[in-house]
């Protein structure tokens, strides 16, 4: 596997130091699992920011998710770790389907033509805004704008918009600059981990059609 884009330095470090919300977590590990630079950048951060940390009592440490993060993906570099419920979804890697497994999954919900989503859900989530999203080959996923920040990672399958190609384990990092259309390749379907902060604007048809799921 091929990893041509990664989480930017300032997103590593925020999971490495534990500060990210859980989603975003969820999405970085999902990368990571992918992606040995960035698995060795994230421990050279830990340790360096153990040592920053040294004066701070434990319970400032918001470590907690990047160590389950970091030792599901410790386990599932070593051998397949068996889901909590029997669902494996199709086409995931071994590393992201154990990722995935201590999460409650909601179902496939059909927003448009060839896309559903279905939310990534658990009591410490925000609701509505992890998700997992799959597009048929050659859709063109919803036309949207956001006023947060969109992490999204490649699960299977691929997709491409202005900036490139993005395969399973890239990472998309979307400001409230970026208003693209990203189209998924032909011959398979893609499914992507999305976390989302602030509000999203969908455009389009599709949009209108997503919105009222999205709840954002
Ligand atoms: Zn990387």
């Amino acid at each position: 596997m091929t990893v041509a884009h990664h989480p930017t330095e300032a997103t590593l470090a925020a999971f490495a130091a534990g500060t990210l919300d859980e989603g975003r977590m969820l999405v970085v590990a999902a990368h990571l699992a992918a992606c040995p630079d960035c698995r060795k950048t994230v421990r050279l951060l830990e340790a360096t920011g153990g040592v920053m940390l040294d004066d701070l009592s434990p319970a400032d440490l918001a470590a907690d998710g990047l160590a389950r993060a970091m030792a599901q993906i410790d386990r599932s570099d070593a051998a397949p770790v068996a889901p909590r419920r029997a669902e494996v979804i199709p086409g995931l890697l071994p590393a992201h389907q154990a990722l995935l497994a201590p999460y409650d999954m909601g179902p496939w919900r059909w927003v448009g033509p060839g896309v559903s989503w279905r939310q990534v859900d658990a009591p410490t989530l925000p609701g509505g805004r992890v998700f997992l999203l799959k597009a048929a080959a050659g859709t063109a996923l919803p036309d949207h704008t956001h006023t947060g920040t969109e992490l999204t990672c490649v699960l299977t399958g691929a997709f491409r918009h202005e900036h490139g190609r993005y395969g399973p384990g890239d990472v998309d990092e979307a400001d409230d600059d970026v208003d693209h259309t990203p189209v998924v390749e032909a011959g398979s379907e893609c499914i992507c981990l999305v976390a989302m902060q602030g509000r999203l604007k969908l455009n389009g048809l599709l949009g209108k059609v997503l919105q009222p799921f999205v709840r954002l």
